[in-house]
């Protein structure tokens, strides 16, 4: 049978969770040890393009490269947007993952997660960049299925379980039960979203043109997904001014970007709301009992969790390490047998 072929591990085989934010690799047996940016940074020179640097080193680049140098997300809307810039990433990870290139090529299998939403053609795009990556055989795992795996929630058990991964480039929001999806969306609306929006509403507000770590640096700083009582917390934040064209700073508040991520927050409570309508009464009372479970990035928005339970009325909670669940399901999808229903070859 195929899939025992797959537990038949040798040691360098590995999980990748190829987000549109962060690319996280575990190894087997040794659990995550890669988790940089999913950025590459392409220099040109006399019209040949190579790539100069690969993830944190590269997301540093972002928005300040000089002349000549590019800092490129290839996965910007959860989809692969550029295969061949993916395909060198995700070489380069497995390198480093596996400790630096050799003379003597490996081959391991890898398990790598696909957004639930994705297109044939965008499954086999990410499979096809696994294999001219070296992989000597490929296993897809649906994201939210890695995610609820990660979370410790009951996979294989015939319990509806309701897990909401809220990532950069898009939400997965998913029902569960017995090693499946029950159902499943994914929605282009996450924390790039809420980046896009701090930086438009900053814009109209205070005149001020920001770039895109900014953006990420007053969420991360202030963001809440909902208002605070008064103000909240401040911070101040540099850029042009639109009118003088000089650098300046302004002083944020908690409110003013809670007002400016309500549309991209409102639209993922929408699409949770839209996953309780769709779901069998039976794991519509399984999840009444156990709740929804939040993880990715998003999930650490300051209030998202009490967003989301206040307009679904259920209990919500954030997997710990949100940031890794989805690496950590597919990583035991990997080592653990038990598992092997929830990978597909295509
Ligand atoms: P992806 O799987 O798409 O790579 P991740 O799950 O890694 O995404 O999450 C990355 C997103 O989460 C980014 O938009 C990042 O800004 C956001 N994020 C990370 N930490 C926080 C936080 N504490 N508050 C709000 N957003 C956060
Ligand atoms: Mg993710």
């Amino acid at each position: 049978m195929f899939f025992s072929r797959l537990f038949n591990f040798a040691s360098h085989d590995l999980a990748i969770d190829l987000g549109t934010v962060n690319t996280l690799v575990y190894v087997r047996d040794k659990g995550i040890v890669l988790n940089e940016a999913s950025v590459v940074a392409l220099e040109t020179r006399n019209g040949v393009t190579r790539v100069k640097s690969v993830g944190n080193d590269a997301k540093l680049m972002l928005g300040k490269t000089p002349a000549g140098i590019q800092a490129v997300r290839p996965l910007r809307d959860g989809v692969i947007a550029d295969l061949a810039v993916a395909e060198q990433m995700i070489k380069h990870f497995i390198d480093k993952a596996l400790g630096g290139p050799t003379r003597f090529p490996r081959r391991p299998k890898i398990v790598i997660c696909v957004p639930s939403g994705s297109t044939s053609v965008e499954r086999r795009a990410i499979r096809d960049a696994a294999f001219s990556a070296g992989a000597s055989a490929v296993f897809l795992i649906e994201e939210p299925m890695a995610a609820a795996i990660g979370a410790g929630l009951p996979v294989t058990e015939p319990i509806g379980a309701m897990v909401v991964d809220i990532g950069g480039g898009t939400t997965e929001v998913a029902i569960l039960t017995l090693r499946g999806l029950a159902y499943s969306t994914s929605v282009r609306f996450g924390g790039d979203k809420m980046d896009d929006a701090i930086s438009s509403f900053i814009r109209r507000k205070h005149n001020l043109m920001i770039g895109e770590a900014t953006a990420e640096r007053v969420k991360h700083g202030i963001g809440a997904a909902s208002a605070p009582e008064g103000d909240g917390p401040d911070m101040s934040v540099k850029g042009r001014d639109l009118v003088t064209g000089r650098p300046v700073e302004v002083r944020i508040t908690q409110a003013e970007v809670a007002q400016a991520v309500a549309e991209p927050v409102g639209q993922i409570v929408r699409a949770v709301m839209t996953a309780l309508e769709n779901t069998a009464p039976e794991l519509a009372a399984d999840i009444v009992d156990q709740g929804i479970v939040l993880t990715g990035g998003g999930a650490l928005l300051v209030r998202m969790d009490e967003v989301i339970a206040q307009a679904t009325g259920l209990p919500v909670v954030i997997a710990d390490d949100a940031l890794m669940c989805v690496a950590m399901g597919a990583g035991q999808a990997l080592e653990d047998p038990k598992f092997a229903g929830v990978l597909s070859v295509s």
